[in-house]
């Protein structure tokens, strides 16, 4: 039986894709083998590449002097890669910490540039984001790095930070696709796959010019941008599986009606969940309310040792993986694109019944 998955990643996929790619398994456009077991240099898969970078580019509508490169080692892969090809040991970065996966990205940041943290939320708890007015980006940074959705504590950017001719670096790991953005706003855009966009083992960068050509001496072309760019992502043997299931799942979003239209359904279903916690004097949410995420819902209950239960009834119910992060707790809902409203409506409903029941 098909469930409802709210885990935060790797995530639910569009049903209709996963049969998709069920149906071509072993038979993938009338080669007799699965799109897994052909050439990455064939005709056939260079042209699902590129279909999948096209249908990417229209649907975030990336204007031409960016990159999109499909890459490997996840995020955590660029939390590296991005000071080795746009800084030298001297550069001043900015950094804002809103979360987990901001700290993460400013440790591995400061073993190879100078790293200043312009903004730290430490004092809400990571439960909102710093003042837009607030932020003061130093003019000779070269760049300022931020997390548009934090996927641990649910918090996410009304805004996009204004930087003067600083490039703006942004880990969309967790929201990519999930609204309408202005690409032309940031320098480097990159996300792990296996929330918004497919199965785990790629990474999409979506890099502009300028950033690209600067690498260190000394960095693997693997990590280097431009390297990358010129072989078309195809230094080496990409991940082919997962550049097929990005392309089938690209396709999908242009079917629900691109990103204006998931982004109206996912504030539909972030609204619903919300309201649903903030009206129930049961549930809490700990996020301010002009941040949070319309793609990960932390909540809590008053007696936290009834989260194993809620849990495990939830399983049972057809709705899983609503365990919070090991190092927070409480649960938590990650709703992304892939998850329809139904199941936002039947975990709405679930949760009224088990307040009645418990609380
Ligand atoms: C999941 C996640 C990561 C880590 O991605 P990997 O692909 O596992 O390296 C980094 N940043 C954010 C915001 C994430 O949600």
């Amino acid at each position: 039986m098909r469930v409802f998955n709210f885990a935060a990643g790797p995530a639910t996929l569009p049903l209709a894709v996963l049969e998709q790619a069920r149906d071509e398994m072993t038979d993938w456009q009338g080669s007799g083998m699965s799109v897994m077991e052909v050439s990455h240099r064939s005709k056939a898969f260079v042209a699902v590449a590129q279909d999948a970078e096209n249908d990417l580019r229209d649907l975030m509508r990336i204007p031409s002097n960016y990159k999109v490169l499909f890459l490997q080692g996840g995020a955590t892969g660029q939390f590296t890669a991005i000071p080795l090809n746009v800084t030298t040991a001297d550069s001043t970065t900015a950094y804002l910490n809103t979360g987990q996966w901001s700290k993460k990205a400013i440790v591995e940041a400061k073993r190879h540039c100078k790293v200043e943290v312009i903004a730290d939320e430490v004092a809400s708890n990571y439960s909102t984001v710093p003042a837009f007015e607030s932020l003061r980006v130093p003019a000779n940074a070269a760049y300022l790095h931020y997390t548009p959705n934090e996927t641990i504590g649910g918090v996410e950017f009304p805004y996009i930070p204004a930087s003067g001719n600083v490039p703006v670096v942004a880990d969309f790991s967790s929201s990519i696709l999930s609204r309408p953005i202005d690409v032309s706003k940031f320098g480097l855009i990159y996300a792990g796959a296996q929330k918004n966009i497919g199965p785990s083992g790629l990474c999409v960068v979506i890099v502009r010019d300028d950033l690209i050509g600067r690498a260190r001496p000394g960095t693997p072309p693997i990590w280097d941008y431009e390297a990358m760019a010129k072989e078309g992502s195809m230094l080496n043997t990409p991940p082919t599986f997962g550049i097929y299931m990005a392309g089938l799942i690209f396709k999908w979003l242009k079917g629900q009606g691109g990103i204006e239209a998931i982004g109206e359904t996912n504030r539909r279903k972030a609204t619903l969940l919300y309201d649903a916690i903030d009206q129930s004097g049961y549930y809490k949410n700990p996020v301010a309310r002009d941040c949070r995420s319309w793609m990960n819902v932390p909540f809590t209950i008053p007696r936290p040792e009834l989260e194993k239960t809620f849990v495990a009834e939830a399983s049972n119910a057809g709705l899983t993986n609503l365990e919070g992060h090991r190092s927070v707790g409480g649960m938590r809902a990650s709703i992304y694109n892939a998850m329809p409203i139904a199941g936002v409506e039947a975990l709405v409903a679930f949760m009224r019944d088990f307040q009645r029941r418990h609380g």
